[in-house]
């Protein structure tokens, strides 16, 4: 019998774009395919460890909080979507690398890669210069402000750490482009792989 993988791990950096795109592509797998997409997302589940802990009051604050704090909400967050993850179709949307106030932190080290064991990890990428101004005109998010010279550093380190991923769990990597104005073209391209 040959194996079957149910989860696809959508990442792409913050302003990307990526909450659109997978929102827009769970609703053409319903309308196209009759299916339902379970969305788990790793840092809702993470804002719950560490809300219960009592480390941080919103979503942004987690990344500046000490990096063996957020390795250890990471690991109970990982073992949570693992469990979840174990019936239907499923996206996690989570981020390959984090910045924090002490370098990149790996969004999928050995142990959390290895326990959801996706079929695909996706990255979004969009135009760094996109992606500045979206960051700065976001108001319901305390997003980071950055050059456009990280920000496309960010995204190609983010490549490494997804082929990482695939390397340790055998998942396909795909890059799916969204454009300015073009999400439907990204969001068909993650229902294709959805539906695969
Ligand atoms: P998001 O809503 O996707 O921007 O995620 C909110 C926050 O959750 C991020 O800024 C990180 O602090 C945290 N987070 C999400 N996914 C991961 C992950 N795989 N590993 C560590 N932290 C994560
Ligand atoms: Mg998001």
């Amino acid at each position: 019998m040959s194996e079957s993988r149910n989860v696809v791990i959508v990442t792409g950096i913050p302003g990307v774009g990526k909450t659109t795109v997978i929102n827009t592509a769970v609703e053409l797998v319903k309308e196209k395919h009759g299916e339902e997409v379970k969305v788990l997302n790793f840092g809702t589940e993470m804002f719950e460890v560490a809300t219960k802990n009592g480390q941080v009051k919103d979503r942004d604050e987690m990344r500046k909080l000490p990096t063996a704090i957020q390795r250890e909400n990471q690991r109970l967050a990982g073992e949570a979507i693992a469990e979840k993850g174990k019936t239907a179709r499923v996206i996690v949307d989570t981020h390959t690398l984090i910045q924090t106030n002490n370098g990149f932190l790996i969004g999928l080290p050995e142990w959390v890669i290895r326990a959801i064991s996706p079929k695909t990890i996706v990255l979004v990428e969009a135009d760094p210069e996109k992606i500045a101004l979206r960051r700065v005109d976001d108001a319901t998010r305390a997003r980071d402000a950055q050059m456009v010279d990280d920000i496309e550093v960010h995204q190609q380190m983010c490549r490494a750490a997804a082929v990482a991923g695939g390397t340790l769990t055998g998942a396909t990597v795909r890059i799916i482009k969204n454009k300015q104005g073009m999400v439907e073209e990204a969001s068909a391209q993650l229902a294709e792989t959805l539906m695969e």
